[in-house]
């Protein structure tokens, strides 16, 4: 993950780190270098210049500690800047599933991967915490993807609310509630119908299913591969749904970190896990250290 944007980054202060003083042209052209790599990277161009600006500021006005290089002082404040914005203000703690049953929605476009994170972390939540989980699949359009979910229960021993023909998303909604309430569950997920595109219909579903679960927790999923179109569709379900936190999958993909450093910028929501390839084992909490550390290289 973060190749593209580490490389070229440790390329750089690579350079200056191998200067005995830094001047103020140094720290342009360093940050020029910043700015093209962040852009590289699918960073988007508003989130760039920012980050960018910011550095500046703060690398200009910094005086060089004698314990190191000026080109470490650069990095420094460039890793520092590359965590607080990964990080956002304040910190989101833990998931809000306290108060059983606690419902958490799962939301997103089709083929992002919404029902392998919802398996995913249904198991992580039963195999780390010790909560007992319900699984619903809302996708009422496409049978095969409520069959996926409940194989995928069955593989990871976590349960599924049986699938009864001819319902719609929100009887189902209601049906997991009831079923979660009753059965001593901690926390039931519900995945959501996706399609290809936003579209008005997607959203007013989801909304309805919102009013009935209220959910503590409304995680957007998104493929990290889309860079600038994921932060699109974030800014549009949080418009119109309110999402609480973002799981970026495909991030063992092609290594473009843009989309995560973007997405907590424009957003301003909490990533909250990665995905990191398709087995179900394969989802990580979001670390803003590691991830700047990788992005530095
Ligand atoms: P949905 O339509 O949003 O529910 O998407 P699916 O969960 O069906 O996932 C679509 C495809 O993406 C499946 O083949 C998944 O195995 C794959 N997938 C999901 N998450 C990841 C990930 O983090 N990395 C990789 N490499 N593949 C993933």
């Amino acid at each position: 993950m973060f190749e593209t944007l580490s490389e070229r980054l440790s390329g750089v202060f690579d350079k200056l780190t191998r200067q005995g003083a830094l001047t103020a042209e140094d720290v342009e052209t360093a940050l020029r270098e910043v700015r093209v790599a962040l852009l590289e990277a699918d960073v988007s161009l508003p989130v760039a210049r920012a980050f960018v600006k910011s550095v500046s500021a703060k690398a200009t006005g910094s005086a060089v500690t004698k314990s190191v290089t000026p080109g470490q002082q650069v990095v420094k404040i460039v890793h520092d800047e590359l965590i607080r914005t990964l990080r956002g203000e304040g910190d989101p703690g833990a998931l809000k599933i306290d108060n059983p049953p606690a419902a958490m929605l799962m939301v997103g476009l089709q083929g992002s991967g919404k029902t392998t994170t919802t398996a995913k972390l249904a198991k992580r939540l039963t195999e780390r915490q010790g909560k007992r989980v319900l699984m619903a699949s809302l996708d009422t359009n496409r049978p095969a993807a409520m069959e996926q979910l409940a194989i995928l229960g069955t593989q990871i021993g976590v349960d599924t609310l049986p699938i009864i023909k001819g319902e719609n998303a929100v009887q189902i909604a209601k049906r997991a509630k009831q079923q979660a309430t009753f059965g001593g569950y901690d926390v039931y997920m519900l995945d959501t119908a996706g399609r290809l595109h936003i579209d008005e219909a997607l959203m007013a579903e989801v909304q309805a299913v919102r009013d009935v679960a209220q959910p503590r927790e409304t995680l957007l999923v998104v493929d990290g591969l889309t860079g600038q179109d994921a932060v699109n569709v974030a800014t549009e379900f949080d418009g119109k749904v309110g999402i609480t936190g973002v799981v970026l999958t495909r991030m063992d993909g092609d290594g473009r970190g843009g989309a995560a450093l973007s997405m907590r910028a424009i957003t301003g929501k909490p990533i909250r896990f990665v995905g990191l390839g398709e087995k179900m084992d394969a989802l990580e909490t979001f670390e803003a250290e590691r991830v700047a550390g990788r992005i530095l290289g």
